[in-house]
């Protein structure tokens, strides 16, 4: 396993670390001990950074991450988050994770999912969030001040330059890369370690396995392995977050960074071109532009309009009928207040989707 490390903190992370958010049901149930041997076997493998949160897989995520750390025989670190922007809150939801980790501290503490400039500040209010996590950092509970966020590249920019963080947790693929980038490099160059989610666009990739295999190098089996080797090969990221729901996804995910070789200059340039030339932004399905008011499922919504940024306009309709059991004409229910599009990670023009679907509907 390659090790990086993560911004100023000395610490050497495993490239690939542990994404806790895709462990797997059998029969509606999550099964601790089966889930926790993908967490062990990734650290016998050479992982050492573990992502969870409260909230994650019906709220067992952390639960069963503490199960796996029970077994585990190498050394390793601890990312978790919190969303309250109020300081007493946060501080209960800390403890939580602290008691239900059996930790003393959590390595990586993460101000979670900064919507925008505006939310950013909501969190550094006096009482709040960051002043809180401060405290806590000062008594030991925390070791790294960290956020987690689906703002743009000026934002972050904006961001990191105001200098309270030790690192930054972000989505970012080849789906959605252009639109951060600028973040990423103000974020290393302000010296803070940076670990990135989502590598696979939201199943996006896989499941367009045909459409992007021009993302794949010589050596690359498949567009999964190609997009997770596209994030770890950047100097700038220090570990690429993959949900592991299989011992398969552990062991392949983890053969990805013993061998990481940096990505060609041309190749780089290659994909953003092809991303520029041929596609608009596509919706990664990271659902944060959920619960409207009018109860429209507007992710699956978005979801399904992919197909046609992907040249299959049809398919949004069997995508919204086949896939989702979903009427295309509940589109024409929204009245486009712009709460979804405001929390829309990819800045997507959610509403005007939502009219063109609906018209576009009678011919499907
Ligand atoms: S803009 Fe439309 S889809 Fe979005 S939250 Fe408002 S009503 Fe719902
Ligand atoms: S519409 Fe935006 S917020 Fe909603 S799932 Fe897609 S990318 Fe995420």
């Amino acid at each position: 396993m390659i090790y990086k490390k993560y911004g100023k903190t000395g610490k050497d992370i495993s490239v690939i670390g542990f994404g806790g958010m895709r462990f797997p049901k059998v029969n509606g149930e999550y099964d601790y001990d089966k889930c926790a041997e993908f967490v062990v076997k990734a650290n016998e493998l050479g992982v050492n950074y573990f992502d969870t949160a409260p909230g994650y897989c019906d709220d067992h995520s952390e639960k069963i991450m503490a199960h796996a750390f029970k077994m585990m025989k190498n050394p390793f670190y601890v990312s978790t988050k919190c969303s309250e922007r109020d300081g007493t809150k946060l501080r209960k939801t800390l403890e939580t994770s602290l008691k239900r980790m059996n930790l003393e501290k959590i390595n990586f503490f993460h101000i979670w999912c900064i919507l925008d400039i505006d939310d950013y500040r909501s969190r550094m209010v006096k009482g709040g969030a960051y002043e809180t996590a401060l405290k806590a950092k000062e008594e030991g509970l925390i070791e790294h001040i960290t956020f987690s966020t689906h703002c743009s590249g000026d934002e972050i920019e904006t961001i990191v330059n105001e200098g309270c963080f030790e690192g930054m947790t972000v989505g970012y693929n080849i789906i959605n890369f252009p639109f951060r980038q600028k973040g990423l490099k103000a974020a290393y160059e302000k010296g803070l370690g940076i670990a990135t989610m989502n590598p696979l666009g939201g199943g996006l990739i896989p499941q367009k396995a045909d459409y992007f295999d021009f993302i794949r190098g010589a050596d690359d089996k498949t567009v999964v392995d190609a997009a997770i080797k596209f994030n770890a090969s950047h100097d700038e990221i220090t570990t690429v977050l993959c949900g592991m729901g299989s011992m398969e996804e552990v062991i392949q995910n983890c053969k990805i960074g013993n061998s990481l070789v940096k990505l060609d200059e041309n190749k780089l340039k290659e994909i953003e071109k092809r991303l520029f030339s041929s596609m608009d932004k596509l919706c990664t399905g990271c659902r944060y532009c959920e619960h409207c008011p009018k109860g429209i499922p507007v992710s699956k919504f978005m979801l399904s309009y992919n197909n046609h940024i992907l040249g299959d306009t049809k398919g949004i309709y069997d995508y919204l009928r086949y896939h989702w059991g979903i009427n295309y004409k509940q589109a024409n229910e929204c009245i486009s207040c712009g709460l979804c599009e405001r929390k829309c990670t990819q800045h997507l023009p959610i509403i005007s989707r939502l009219k063109e679907t609906y018209e576009w509907g009678t011919e499907y």
